[in-house]
């Protein structure tokens, strides 16, 4: 089964091949064209200039895909296209194309849910069987979610407030660092020391896995504050000791939270417990790392996908579609992008939505 996948639904244009075989998975190709240039003098994704790069770059990304995979495009099995939730403008662009390929070839069209995509790329790497615990942590989303099936996602807890990938780009926005924010808080850390500004953990205590990250937010915005009255600006090493702050105190709520997370699935007694994490911020060290020893901690096995599988990519989006199509899912035609589209939703298909 050889799958194209197409993604477009934030700041980055991605198209990929992905082959299920008899040996397992394979990635083919994986073409990322991000737009972290035509955005950088806004200070944030501004979504009709996300649009037209999408519409300008998606067939390019499609040939390259193609190309670097060596197979031509009657090659392909089915199409797989993300086709919600992001900016409406992107997805629009990405399905459009998708839809004429599937039109002009005969292919089935998938259309396939973002976070899916995200929350199932620890199956396209591991060997990993549902049903697993997962942490969804990205841009826009923070959430636990027991993984049952392939369209099957159970909410357990999560953000009442901000997503922690958003809280790293606008702490680096505040520290004048670039975007995305993400590496750039994580490298700036590496030298910082974490205790020179406490910064609050909301929700600690709070039984349950839910989440709050605004409040973190604003205190980091004061203690910078508080250091450019002091002393009229900041320096290197203030700026390193704010994101070693920022980002000691994202690691100690996630992994708080998730020990509670991991105590509720426990309860279900999985016969091969497995803890998985997803979503751009997983490509985060200290996090990762912290996440990986409460997984032994409890005796579950625990699945972090590599860098460039974690952050926005097309071969997730390839392989949700292979997975929706082996569930006998497809789309018509008439597939709709869709803005906003919750993962444990049970009003509509989480993968091949439209039919
Ligand atoms: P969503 O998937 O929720 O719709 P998105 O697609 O924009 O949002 P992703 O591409 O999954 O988000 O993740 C991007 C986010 O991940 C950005 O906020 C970025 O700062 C963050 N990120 C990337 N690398 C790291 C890192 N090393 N440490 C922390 N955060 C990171
Ligand atoms: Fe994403």
């Amino acid at each position: 089964l050889t799958i194209l996948g197409i993604e477009s639904s934030c700041d980055d244009t991605a198209a990929a091949i992905v082959r299920i075989g008899p040996d397992g998975t394979q990635i083919l190709s994986s073409v990322v064209a991000g737009q972290t240039d035509l955005h950088a003098d806004f200070g944030g994704v501004v979504p009709e200039i996300a649009a037209r790069a999408h519409a300008e770059r998606v067939d390019i990304c499609v040939e390259d895909a193609l190309a670097q995979a060596d197979i031509a495009l009657a090659g392909v099995d089915a199409i797989a296209v993300t086709a919600g939730p992001g900016l409406i403008g992107g997805v629009l662009a990405g399905v459009m194309c998708a839809k004429g390929l599937a039109l002009a070839t005969g292919k089935p069209l998938i259309g396939v849910n973002h976070l899916a995509g995200h929350a199932l790329t620890p199956r396209l790497t591991d060997d990993l069987a549902f049903p697993y615990l997962l942490l969804l942590v990205s841009g826009g989303h923070c959430q636990f979610l027991l993984a049952e099936g392939p369209d099957r996602f159970r909410r357990l807890g999560g953000t009442i407030d901000d997503a922690p990938g958003e809280a790293f780009d606008k702490t680096a926005k505040l520290l004048g660092l670039p975007q995305p924010g993400g590496p750039a808080v994580e490298r700036a850390a590496r030298d910082g020391d974490p205790r020179r500004f406490p910064l609050p953990r909301p929700l600690l205590d709070r039984a349950g896995c839910d989440m709050s990250f605004s409040g973190l937010k604003t205190a980091l915005l004061r203690a910078r504050d508080a250091v450019v009255a002091e002393k009229g600006g900041i320096t290197v090493q203030d700026r390193a000791d704010l994101c070693a702050g920022f980002q000691a105190a994202v690691v100690d709520i996630l992994t708080e939270k998730s020990r509670r997370a991991l105590a509720e699935y426990l309860t279900l007694a999985p016969a091969q417990p497995a803890f998985a994490v997803a979503g751009g911020v997983a490509a985060n060290g200290p996090i990762r790392a912290a996440l990986q020893g409460l997984a032994k901690s409890a005796g579950a096995t625990f699945h972090a996908p590599p860098l460039a599988l974690c952050t926005d990519n097309a071969a997730m989006i390839a392989f949700a579609g292979a997975e929706a199509l082996q569930a006998g899912h497809t789309s018509g035609l008439d597939l709709a992008a869709r803005p906003r589209w919750p993962l444990d939703s049970t009003a509509a298909p989480l993968l091949g939505a439209g039919k």
